[in-house]
C-alpha cells in the first residue's frame, strides 16, 4: 500500500460497541472526521485514581483515533450542576452541598476542583479535549429539550419538576437496550413510591427539578425556579457539539446506567433518532483486588500517590510509571493496583524509555542485509499497530513494543548489527516505536525534568536549612510556604532528611 494511505485504511480500527456487545469495524460517520464524547468529572472534590484512570484510558483511544489520521472533536464535559448525591432524582446538588460545608459560592467549588482536575490531566500528560463544556454554560438548550421532550409527548410537568416518562418511552422504543435491562426487571428492582414522589412510575427520571427554596444553584423556566436534571447535559452537549448522530460516546462502565440508558432515551424523545453508533465502556479500578473507596481506606488521592504518603504504598509512584501500568491492561479490563503490579510497571517504562534512548543513538547505514531480522522487525512493527486497531489493545501492542526493545538492545549491545535492516525498515522501526511510545501511550520521559526539579530543590532544601539554623523562622516559614503555593510539598523525615513532593 503507498505511504500516502492514512493508516486507519492500512490498519482498521475494530471497536467494541457496547450497545451491540459486539467487536465492530468502525465506521465514522464521515471519515476522516470523527465525533468523540467522554462523560467528564463531577467537580465537587479533588480528582481520585479512579477517574484518573478513565480518563487516560479514553487519552490512549483518542491518541490512536489521531494516530491513525483522524481528525477528531473531542469533547469532555464539566459537570458543575444537577449531579445530586444520591445519583438519581434524591438528595442534595453536589457541588451545593460542598458549597455549604465549606462556605463557598458554588462556582468557587467549581473553580478549584476544576483547575486541580486540570492540573491533574497534565501531570499524567493527557491532552485536552477539543471543546470542555460546562452545564451550567447550557442551561438554555437544556430549557429548550425538555420543552421539546414534553411536546413529544415524553415528559410531564409536576409541580415545578419535569420527569421523563420511562414506561411511555418504552412502548413507543425499547429502553435499557445499553444495559440490557428490560423495563418489567427494573420495575421489580425498583421501590414503590412513597407517595411523597411526584412522579407517575418509580422508573421516570427528572430531567428538570424545582429548586427548593434553600436551593442555590437555581435558573428560571417555563415551570418556575428550577436546574437540570443530571443525565440531560451530556445528551444537549454532546450533540449541540458533534451532531445528533454522532460516532463515539465514552465513560466508565458505572455510567452505563441510568446515566447512558437515560441519554439515549432522551435523545430519541427529543430528535428522533439514536444518539450514539458506538458506545464504549472503561472498566474499574481496583486495589489489592477491592473496590476503591474511601470508607475503606483504599483510595488514593494523585499526589498521595506520587509521594507514597498512604499505608497501602510501599514507595511513591511517578505519572508516567502509573500511566503505563493503566496501558498495561485492556481498557475493558478490570486493573488491580498493587505495589507488585506498579513496580512491575516502573520496570517496563523504564526498559521502554532505556530502549528509545538507545534507538536515537543508533545510526544506520546500509550493510548486508539480514533478511530474518528484517522480517522479524517489519512483522513486530505491524504487530504493534494490529493490536492497537484491534479494539485499542494496548497490553498486546506493549508486548510487541517489547519484542522491538530486544532488538534495539541487541543493536545497541552490537549483538545484532543494525546495518543488516533496510533503510525503511529502519524508519518504520523508528516511526512506530517512538510515535507509539509518545504519541499513542503519552510516555514521555521523566528523567531529565525531574533532575533538573531535583537539582533546584536540593538547593531550596539547603537554604531552608541553613535559615532554620540561623533560627531565622520568618525565612523557613516562607520558603515553605511559598513553595505550597507552587504546589511543592516539603517533609520533614526522621533523622533530618527533608523531601519534596509535588501537588
Ligand atoms: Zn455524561
Amino acid at each position: 500500500m503507498s505511504t500516502n494511505t492514512p493508516l486507519y485504511q492500512q490498519y482498521p480500527l475494530h471497536i467494541t460497541n457496547t450497545l451491540t456487545a459486539t467487536k465492530q469495524l468502525f465506521t465514522p460517520i464521515k471519515p476522516p472526521f470523527v465525533g468523540l464524547y467522554v462523560c467528564g468529572p463531577t467537580v465537587y472534590s479533588d480528582v481520585h485514581l479512579g477517574n484518573v484512570s478513565t480518563f487516560t484510558k479514553f487519552d490512549f483511544i483518542y491518541r490512536y483515533l489521531v494516530f491513525l489520521g483522524y481528525k477528531v472533536r473531542y469533547v469532555r464535559n464539566i459537570t458543575d450542576v444537577g449531579h445530586l448525591v444520591g445519583d438519581i432524582d434524591e438528595g442534595e446538588d453536589k457541588i451545593a452541598k460542598k458549597a455549604r460545608l465549606e462556605q463557598l459560592e458554588p462556582m468557587e467549588v467549581v473553580q478549584r476542583y476544576t483547575n486541580g482536575f486540570h492540573n491533574v490531566m497534565k501531570q499524567f500528560n493527557n491532552i485536552e479535549p477539543s471543546i470542555e463544556p460546562t452545564a451550567t454554560g447550557h442551561i438554555l438548550e437544556q430549557i429548550e429539550w425538555v420543552q421539546k421532550i414534553i411536546d413529544n409527548g415524553f415528559a410531564y410537568e409536576v409541580n415545578g419538576s419535569v420527569y421523563f416518562d420511562v414506561p411511555k418511552y418504552d412502548a413507543a422504543h425499547p429502553y435499557g437496550e445499553l444495559s440490557g435491562r428490560k423495563i418489567d426487571e427494573l420495575r421489580n428492582a425498583t421501590r414503590e413510591l412513597d407517595g411523597q414522589s411526584d412522579k407517575r412510575s418509580p422508573l421516570d427520571f427528572a430531567i428538570w427539578k424545582k429548586a427548593e427554596p434553600q436551593h442555590i444553584m437555581r435558573w428560571n423556566s417555563p415551570w418556575g425556579e428550577g436546574f437540570p436534571g443530571w443525565h440531560l447535559e451530556c445528551s444537549v452537549m454532546s450533540t449541540k457539539y458533534l451532531g445528533e448522530t454522532f460516532d463515539i460516546h465514552g465513560g466508565g462502565m458505572d455510567l452505563k446506567f441510568p446515566h447512558h440508558e437515560s441519554e439515549i432515551a432522551q435523545a430519541v424523545a427529543c430528535c428522533g433518532s439514536a444518539p450514539v453508533n458506538y458506545w464504549m465502556h472503561t472498566n474499574m479500578l481496583t486495589v489489592n483486588g477491592t473496590k476503591m473507596s474511601k470508607s475503606l481506606n483504599n483510595s488514593f488521592l494523585p499526589h498521595e500517590l506520587f509521594a507514597g504518603d498512604h499505608e497501602l504504598l510501599e514507595k511513591g509512584y511517578s505519572p508516567m510509571t502509573v500511566r503505563f501500568f493503566f496501558a498495561l491492561s485492556h481498557y475493558s479490563s478490570q486493573v488491580d493496583f498493587s505495589n507488585e503490579a506498579l513496580q512491575g510497571a516502573e520496570k517496563g517504562y523504564k526498559r521502554l524509555m532505556n530502549a528509545q534512548e538507545a534507538l536515537a543513538s543508533l545510526s544506520h547505514k546500509q550493510g548486508a542485509l539480514n533478511e530474518i531480522l528484517e522480517a522479524e522487525i517489519q512483522q513486530h512493527c505491524k504487530d504493534v499497530l494490529s493490536h492497537l486497531s484491534d479494539d485499542f489493545n494496548t497490553p498486546r501492542a506493549i508486548a510487541s513494543l517489547f519484542s522491538l526493545c530486544t532488538k534495539i538492545n541487541d543493536f545497541k549491545a552490537g549483538n545484532a548489527d543494525v546495518g543488516g535492516i533496510s533503510n525503511s525498515t529502519f524508519e518504520q522501526l523508528q516511526f512506530t516505536f517512538n510515535g507509539v511510545i509518545n504519541d499513542v501511550l503519552g510516555l514521555q520521559s521523566e528523567a531529565q525534568q525531574s533532575n533538573h526539579l531535583d537539582d533546584v530543590m536540593a538547593l531550596v532544601i539547603e537554604l531552608r536549612k541553613q535559615a532554620r539554623a540561623d533560627k531565622n523562622w520568618a525565612m523557613s516559614d516562607q520558603i515553605r510556604d511559598q513553595l505550597t503555593a507552587a504546589g511543592i510539598q516539603l517533609k520533614d523525615e526522621k533523622g533530618g532528611l527533608t523531601t519534596y513532593s509535588l501537588d
